[in-house]
């Protein structure tokens, strides 16, 4: 995160701004673009994610979703329930809370 998190409705109300201007306040995926909550980093198979939002093409909200709201549309797409399983990225590592110094080679 770049900055405090905002609340939902503050994100909804200023998305088309920040994106319009670069998003200058935050990343554009820290954030659902369909509900304003806080978004995590996820992955799901392409074809779950377009069976739940239809082709690339179709995709609203930017394709930036929350898992809650994939899991929610994922059902109401295809009837599915679906559950999630975490698993920590690879090589296993704790989240960096500050940038590093110039260290990146
Ligand atoms: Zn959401």
């Amino acid at each position: 995160m770049s900055e405090p998190m905002r609340t939902p409705d503050d994100v909804l109300a200023t998305m088309a701004v920040q994106r319009a201007a670069g998003w200058p306040d935050w990343h554009p995926e820290d954030y659902c673009h369909r509900c304003g909550g806080r978004n995590a980093s996820w992955h799901v198979d392409s074809d779950r994610f377009n069976a739940a939002m239809g082709p690339p093409t179709l995709h609203r909200w930017n394709g930036i979703i929350c898992p809650g709201c994939f899991v929610e549309l994922h059902e109401a797409a295809t009837g599915l329930t679906a559950t999630w399983t975490l698993s920590p990225d690879t090589p296993f590592r704790r989240r960096v809370t500050e940038e590093p110094a110039d260290d990146r080679g």
